[in-house]
């Protein structure tokens, strides 16, 4: 076992029992009495018209059954560290609530390692990936402990010159690319041949060089691979792994020592946007692993995972407001304050990321009777802009919510400047448990800040207000004098 290893080993969490917390029934119940709440309370109303809310137990509750799938597939003792993708949910209280469920973090830039720390994420729980890191980043990654995955060969040299001669304190590995093939989503696809990340394992020398570059560097002491993300097929994000641990053998065969002592198989497991269950989970995916990989398990190599949005993705939700219904061309539209600014991917290639729609009343109430095939759409300046197109649901009426479930990972996260519409408010909530007198349920759900909205004077601050003359005093003038 390498030193690093034993950083992360046998990490305390609130390993929790398994329970029926995040089963289809119980997640749905659940959010639906936080809906009524969040309208009965004035967390969301007329002049608070969109929100993003996350189920803080649903959330504690994927952390503890990403913990179990692993540890019920892992040699005992094996190290393995579950690095939360960042960019999946770059909110510091999520990172803050999964660094206490005992997860760390992948970041890929800059900005994600700092909103890592600012969670309180030890180093040794970080791990920086980004095909594009500068000097600057590699430095300070390496001052502090920060575990890298070199990118390609350019930034292995990068990586010489910065270290001189120097063993580096941080755990450093290579990202490889398998090049097993993509899935049905292109853009989200990390191992087809021509992908930009990692080192093309199959191109003509590529495997060599890998070779030659481990044997060069005893330092390098991790093999990392990340073959896609949503609508990857685990078969073949396994088979992709599968290559990863035959490259791990072949390197620490040729150098007569366990050199790698850790795989990084990156993240990627699918989201089910149909339905509110875990499907895939990843118990099915740690169990497909251990079955067409078993190598992986067998405390030989310590892990490090980097899922993002099969932990986040189901625990969120944006809550609209309906402002007005109309009709075109006989199609029922009820615009809302939900559109591109917080579901960019939806809106732009929807047949890709289709997302369901809840319909409530005024009072945040599940609506029910009278479905119409409606379009539910944004608050955006042009035609496209729509959560939903011929959706099958209740009809909604002016003052009604309408829910876009299943967007806790990039999502109401990721806002998308247009129309300089504001990043909406995200609030987390809990259930308290009733008490003794009976309180009903609307009191009963407790919400907290994560982001509060963002202000029009901070729209306009970061639109540039303090450099009002910048461009009419920068001389040049050749209109008349
Ligand atoms: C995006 C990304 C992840 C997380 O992907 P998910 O699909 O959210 O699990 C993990 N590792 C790397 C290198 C990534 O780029």
């Amino acid at each position: 076992m390498g030193d690093h290893q034993s950083d992360f080993r046998n990490l305390p969490y609130g390993a929790q029992a398994a329970d029926d917390t995040n089963e289809p029934d119980a997640r749905a119940a659940r959010r639906d009495r936080a809906v009524r709440a969040a309208v009965a309370q004035g967390v969301v109303g007329p002049d608070e018209p969109i929100a993003g809310l996350l189920d803080v137990t649903g959330i504690r509750a994927s952390a503890a059954a990403l913990h179990a799938a692993f540890d019920a597939v892992t040699a005992p003792g094996t190290p393995v560290l579950h690095a939360f993708a960042v960019k999946a949910t770059p909110l510091v209280p999520v990172l803050r609530l999964l660094a206490e469920a005992g997860l760390g973090a992948e970041v890929a830039s800059p900005g994600e390692l700092a909103l890592a720390t600012a969670a309180g994420i030890p180093p040794e729980r970080i791990v920086l990936d980004s095909p594009a890191k500068t000097p600057a980043e590699i430095r300070e990654a390496l001052r502090l402990g920060v575990a890298l995955n070199a990118d390609n060969p350019q930034e292995l040299e990068r990586l010489d010159a910065i270290l001189d001669g120097a063993t580096p304190s941080s755990p450093v590995g290579v990202r490889v690319n398998p090049q097993v093939g993509g899935g049905s989503i292109g853009a989200l696809s990390t191992a087809t041949p021509t992908s930009k990340f990692g080192v093309a394992l199959r191109d003509p020398g590529a495997r060599d060089w890998v070779l030659n570059a481990y044997a060069a560097r005893p330092w390098l002491t991790r093999l990392h691979a990340h073959s896609g993300s949503q609508g990857m097929p685990l078969e073949l994000l396994a088979e992709g792994l599968g290559v990863l641990h035959g490259l791990a053998e072949e390197i620490n065969e040729a150098a007569g020592r366990k050199q790698i002592d850790t795989l990084d198989i990156g993240g990627g497991l699918p989201v089910n946007f149909q339905s509110d269950a875990d499907d895939p989970s990843h118990a099915a995916y740690a169990a497909l692993l251990r079955k067409t990989v078993p190598g992986l398990f067998d405390g030989r190599y310590g892990l490090v995972t980097e899922f993002g949005r099969s932990v986040l993705a189901k625990h969120g939700t944006v809550l609209a407001r309906v402002e007005y219904t109309k009709s075109a061309g006989a199609r029922p539209i009820a615009v809302t304050h939900a559109g591109v600014q917080v579901a960019t991917r939806t809106v732009y290639n929807p047949e890709s990321w289709p997302l369901r729609i809840a319909a409530y009343d005024a009072e945040g109430r599940p609506r029910t009777g009278d479905t119409v095939v409606q379009d539910v759409a944004g608050p955006a300046c042009f035609a496209g802009d729509l959560l939903a197109t011929g959706q099958h649901m209740p009809r909604l009426h002016p003052g009604d919510w309408a829910a876009a479930l299943d967007t806790g990972a990039y999502y109401f996260a990721h806002h998308y400047a247009y129309n300089s519409l504001p990043r909406p408010a995200v609030h987390g909530w809990v259930e308290t448990p009733a008490g003794p007198g009976g309180e009903d349920a609307e009191a009963a759900v407790r919400f907290a800040t994560v982001r509060p909205a963002q202000t029009v004077a901070e729209i306009v601050a970061e639109g540039g207000a303090a450099h009002l003359d910048s461009l009419t005093t920068l001389g040049g003038a050749t209109g008349p004098a």
